[in-house]
């Protein structure tokens, strides 16, 4: 099993690159706000344990995330190789998720931090658009489909995260600088975290991404 973690702020898009990297490379895209957002749309005990949370931007709580992550590890489709959008987010997750990997075989390869102006998260966050359908991401100026309001891949209709209004925005990266920006320090120290410029278009930044993931020699077998 092998993990790669794309971590940053709301806004960074390690959703976007996550898409991108998981077309060129195979690796299953694993994306907990998703996770969640489906979870909630269900009504199952999970979404609505994590609904309340979600809407004013904090954080579902880590036992309610560690057992979401176990179980979608143990259903993947038997590649082993996992893309983390979204996960971990506090010190006891990455604590979990290590302990989780290794019971498995596995281990956490790279770190990917995706570093964009708090200027560029706001206006991704505020203009992003999602596919009611497929899940795709857009972005009214930055990535419009062809037709407004209408996902390219599915036909869905696109609509916006009631969490991605500036309010809860704020919060949201508040939320990131006091409880998720501690792992920066935890991956350099263990020698895996590599910086990556976010404000680049999504390609350029994915290219290098899949790039250090080949020099690395994850790739070799998915290629
Ligand atoms: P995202 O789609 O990654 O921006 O996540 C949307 C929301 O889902 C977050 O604001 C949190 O409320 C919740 N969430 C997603 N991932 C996590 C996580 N790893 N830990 C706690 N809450 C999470």
């Amino acid at each position: 099993m092998d993990i790669v973690v794309l971590l940053g702020p709301p806004g960074a898009g390690k959703g976007t690159l996550a898409e991108i990297i998981r077309d060129k490379t195979g690796y299953e895209h694993v994306a907990t706000g998703d996770m969640l957002r489906d979870a909630v749309h269900r009504g199952t005990e999970t979404g609505k344990k994590a609904e309340g949370y979600m809407k004013s931007g904090e954080l579902v709580p880590d036992s309610v995330m560690a057992k979401l992550v176990e179980d979608r590890l143990d259903s993947g489709s038997g590649s082993g190789r996992y893309l983390f959008d979204g996960y971990p987010r506090t010190e006891h997750q990455a604590e979990l998720l290590e302990k989780s990997v290794a019971e498995r075989g596995g281990q956490i390869s790279r770190v990917f931090l995706l570093e964009a102006s708090r200027e560029t998260l706001i206006s991704r966050l505020t203009g992003r658009r999602i596919c009611r359908k497929c899940g795709r991401n857009y972005h009214v100026v930055n990535r419009p489909p062809r037709r407004e309001g209408i996902c390219d891949e599915c036909g869905g209709e696109l609509y916006q995260r009631p969490d991605d209004k500036k309010k809860t925005i704020e919060n949201r990266l508040d939320v990131y600088d006091e409880q998720t920006k501690g792992l920066v320090s935890r991956y350099e120290s263990q020698g895996k975290l590599e910086r990556v410029n976010s404000d680049q278009d999504a390609d350029t930044a994915a290219d290098k991404i899949v790039e250090s993931m080949n020099r690395m020699g994850i790739l070799r077998d998915t290629e």
